[in-house]
Formats: structure tokens, C-alpha cells, sequence
């Protein structure tokens, strides 16, 4: 007995579906939910436990969105509206940490005064500074200043050197975090430098942070142990500099970052980073078509970002006219990915868990997303207020405030005198911590893996291609039902800030 239609029929009448038009029927449950594995791909070579990547866009992704999505079994790509040297040096910080230990600790030298302990302890909030021989990092530790040394001291402009404790406690480079603990816990000390062989500060653990590290057992680790980074960058010529700088730092993955990624511009780009560096993992896109698809999985590309107009911040398809419904986008894509062993990304306009379930069943090996992690903790920029609602920025990277500072190299835009915007520039509301979010996202997706009956993503796309996997559209009377009506009142918490039941 068939019921619903599978994929292939869905699609039959090319209607540009997207996730709200469709439906999943649910599958044959014989396996718990803590059996289901998210396990996936985002290139031919790079593998997540979480099917989640953070959009590089300069209101998303910088180094601590990377830094906390990886520690939670996702990947980050840091945005390159920035120099070459500021999106380096962020790919460098996430390659750099370790968790529980502070590897950029706040350094001052001797020669500084007491004053500049006070303006570091309002602006941060914490005191316990290393003192190095010159005042950087990876100089030679000399002593430390914490409160106690300083509190009393009426003259602020006493020199540190006069007034820091010089002996000191310190373990050596190489130190396990649990040893460091230790190391913490007996010495009653508040502070523990690590330094390496010549007495150089490379790094700081602090009892107040000890409380707060946790195992991270999915974290996203390359071989070397490091959590793994991606970044963006565009098509222009001057970005192989850009190329350059982030394999310098150590970047996993690039992702050749263009509004429509069928040019000769990206392929150019493409030959160029395989022939330069032919073990980078590579992301080209973005694409919504299978020919587009075959011409850069051709060029080299190690996997597919998929999606050209579903962004929440997008105005590409009324401006441009051009683009796809994303369901439809993600499956004909992937569908041609598929049999070339390329994993597909599905970029924009998620909303909820559901439209990750839906563009996972689309034949997506992952989501990209940008609205779901802006007005997280770990997003750049400040919270503010409005009307009493604690708010963040959000912004499309072709909205005319982003372009400005360089995002326009997206839209092939940047020499124009009149520039049309492709993408707004808003607000949202805060959501917390991204650890409270992503284990709820995942738990979620678990959950739908278990409705629709299979395990695992290798289950998934295997009953979509046998057919197996069964849809229907929904009317618009069918999607209202879908949601929540006719209630007199009700709340929805931001997506955050859900109760985990744990
Ligand atoms: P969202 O998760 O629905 O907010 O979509 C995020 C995605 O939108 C990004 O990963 C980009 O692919 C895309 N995007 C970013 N900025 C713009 C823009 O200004 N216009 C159109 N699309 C954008």
C-alpha cells in the first residue's frame, strides 16, 4: 500500500516547494532516540556529529561562535567582511583553544602601573594579571598582580614591577586540564601560569573558570586535536592573499563566498586553491541548480552550499527575481551531489527545527544557518534595549550598512556607484548562550530521525533515494493548522531559551 508520494513525485511538477509547502509521513519506530546518530559530512573529508554550520556573516560568525559551535559537534565560518589580518587572527584564536584554558590572557610588564590593573578589572571584570618581561604573551613570565597586591596602594601610578608577587606557581606547556586543576586546588591560588621551556607565558588557567568547564565530547576536532574552523572568502583575485593567510592559520574548510556561484570568477578561484593547496577543503556555492552544481563539484569543490534567496535577511528573489524555493533547491541539488560523493549544505531560511528535519530530508548533509544564531551570547556586537526587549543586530552581508564595510564582494558589487541591496538589516532578540540552543536543536533533530524512523543520516538519504520516504504538499489551510490557532493567548519562548529537560 503506497500513501503519500515519495520525493521524485513531489517534485514532478518542478513547483519552486519550499519547507513550509511540504510535509514528512512518519515512519516505523523500533529504536530509542539516544540510538540516533547525527553524525555527517560537510566535505568529502570533514565530518561533524552535528549537522550544524554558523553562516559567515559579520553579525553571526567570529571567533567565539566557532569556538562554542565546534566544542558542541558543529563548525563556524568566519566572515571576511574584515582585513586579512583580523579574519587570520580569529581562525588562529579557535585553532589556539583549549578549553579551560585562557590561551589569550589580558598581559601587562612591569613598567605598567597600578592604574592600568583598575581600567583592564572595569572594562573585563577580573583581575590576576600575568606579568611578562615586555608585556605580550609569549614573553618571559616575571610575576603576577592579583587584587590582593593592589587593593591597599593609595599612589595608582606605582609600577607594577614594585608591587608583583614573584613567586610563583606555574606548570609547564603541555599540562593536562585536570592536572592544572589540581595544580589550582592545592596551591589555593586564584591564577596558574603555563609557561613553556624558556619561561614563556603561553597560557593562563583560572579557578573561577574551573566550575564552568565541562567535557565536550562531540566537539569538532581535526587530527592535530584542534577545533576545527572554517572561513569565507570571495572570488576576487586579491583574496588568494586572503587564501594564503587563513591555510597559514591553520583554517579546515573554505567557502568560496558568492551570491550565485555558477562564474567564471569562482571557478577560477576553485582552480586555483586545488591547484595551490590540493588538501584544503573546499565549499563553493552558492547554487540551486544541478548544472551548477556539476561545473563545481568539476572545478574541485569538496562540497555544495546550497540556496539562493531563503535567507531571512534576503531580498534577492524580489530584487533579482532569480533564485529557488529551498526544498526544491536542496533536492535537485543533492540529488546530483549525491551521486557524485559530494555532501550538500543547505544555506537559509531555517526557522525552527523542522525546516532542518525538512532540508535533511531533502538530501542535505548539513544546514547552514544565520537568523537561527544571530542574538546569541556568542555573536559579535552589543545587546541593547527596546521597548524593554533585550535585542541584538542582525544583518544580510549585500544590506547597504554591511556592503559598506565590504560584504558587497558577495554580489559582484563592489566597484558600483549605485548599488542595489540585496539583503535588510534588523534586529532580534536575544537567545542566549548557544550551549542551551544547540543541545536542544540536536535533541530535536533526534526526535524527528526517530518519527520518520531511521537512525541515522546514511538511513535517511538511503530511503529517499529507494522512494521510501514519503511527503505531501500542504495547502495553506494545511499549514495553519500545522501551527499553533486558535488559542486565546499564548507564549513562545525564542528558540534559546526553551526549557531542556536534561
Ligand atoms: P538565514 O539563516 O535565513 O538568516 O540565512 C542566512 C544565509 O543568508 C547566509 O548563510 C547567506 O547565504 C545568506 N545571506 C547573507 N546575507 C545575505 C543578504 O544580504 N542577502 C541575501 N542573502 C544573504
Amino acid at each position: 500500500m503506497t500513501d503519500g508520494m515519495n520525493a521524485r513525485e513531489l517534485f514532478k511538477s518542478h513547483n519552486s516547494l519550499t519547507y513550509d509547502d511540504l510535509i514528512i509521513l512518519p515512519g516505523y519506530i523500533d529504536f530509542g532516540v539516544q540510538e540516533v546518530s547525527l553524525q555527517t559530512r560537510i566535505t568529502r573529508d570533514i565530518e561533524l556529529s552535528a549537522p550544524l554550520c554558523s553562516s559567515p556573516m559579520d553579525t553571526v560568525t567570529e571567533s567565539e561562535m566557532a569556538v562554542q559551535l565546534a566544542l558542541l559537534g558543529g563548525i563556524g565560518f568566519i566572515h571576511y567582511n574584515n582585513t586579512i589580518e583580523q579574519q587570520a587572527r580569529m581562525v588562529r584564536r579557535v585553532k589556539r583553544y583549549e578549553n579551560g584554558f585562557i590561551t589569550e590572557p589580558v598581559v601587562l610588564s612591569p613598567k605598567h602601573c597600578i592604574s592600568d590593573v583598575d581600567e583592564i578589572r572595569s572594562k573585563h571584570g577580573f583581575s590576576g594579571i600575568p606579568i611578562t618581561e615586555d608585556g605580550t604573551l609569549d614573553s618571559k613570565l616575571v610575576g603576577i598582580v592579583t587584587n590582593r597586591d593592589v587593593d591597599f596602594e593609595q599612589d595608582r601610578s606605582t609600577l607594577l614591577g614594585e608591587m608583583m608577587t614573584t613567586d610563583l606557581i606555574t606548570a609547564p606547556k603541555g599540562v593536562t586540564l585536570g592536572d592544572a586543576n589540581r595544580m589550582l586546588r592545592d596551591s589555593k591560588r586564584g591564577k596558574l601560569p603555563i609557561i613553556d621551556e624558556n619561561g614563556r607565558l603561553t597560557a593562563l588557567v583560572s579557578r573561577t573558570d574551573i566550575m564552568k568547564n565541562r567535557e565536550f565530547p562531540d566537539a569538532s576536532k581535526s587530527i592535530d586535536k584542534q577545533l576545527m574552523v572554517g572561513a569565507a572568502l570571495s572570488t576576487r583575485p586579491e583574496d588568494r592573499d586572503r587564501l594564503d593567510a587563513l591555510v597559514e592559520s591553520g583554517v579546515d574548510v573554505v567557502v568560496i563566498d558568492s551570491a550565485q556561484g555558477h562564474s567564471v570568477y569562482q571557478i577560477d578561484m576553485l582552480r586555483h586553491i586545488r591547484s595551490t593547496y590540493p588538501d584544503l577543503q573546499v565549499i563553493a556555492g552558492n547554487v540551486v541548480t544541478q548544472d551548477q552544481c556539476a561545473a563545481l563539484i568539476k572545478a574541485g569543490a569538496d562540497g555544495i552550499r546550497v540556496g539562493m534567496g531563503p535567507g531571512s535577511i534576503c531580498t534577492t528573489q524580489e530584487t533579482m527575481a532569480v533564485g529557488r524555493g529551498q526544498a526544491a533547491a536542496v533536492y535537485h541539488c543533492s540529488l546530483h551531489c549525491r551521486e557524485q560523493g559530494i555532501p550538500v549544505i543547505a544555506d537559509g531560511g531555517i526557522r525552527d527545527i523542522g525546516h532542518i528535519v525538512k532540508a535533511l530530508a531533502m538530501g542535505a548533509s548539513a544546514v547552514m544557518m544565520g537568523l537561527m544564531f544571530s542574538g546569541t551570547s556568542e555573536t559579535p556586537g552589543e545587546y541593547f534595549y527596546q521597548n524593554g526587549v533585550r535585542l541584538k543586530r542582525y544583518r544580510g552581508m549585500a544590506s547597504i550598512e554591511a556592503m559598506d564595510v565590504g560584504g558587497s564582494k558577495r554580489y559582484f558589487s563592489e566597484d558600483e556607484t549605485v548599488r542595489v541591496a540585496q539583503g535588510v538589516s534588523g534586529m532580534v532578540v536575544d537567545k542566549g548562550p548557544i550551549r542551551n540552543l544547540v543541545p536542544y536543536l540536536c535533541q530535536g533533530l533526534k526526535h524527528a530521525f526517530q518519527d520518520i524512523g531511521v537512525r541515522d543520516m546514511r538511513m535517511l538519504h538511503s530511503i529517499l533515494d529507494s522512494g521510501d520516504l514519503c511527503f505531501e504538499t500542504r495547502t495553506q489551510s494545511g499549514q495553519r493548522e500545522g501551527g499553533v490557532h486558535d488559542m486565546y493567548s499564548y507564549e513562545k519562548p525564542a528558540l534559546g531559551t526553551r526549557e531542556r529537560v536534561e
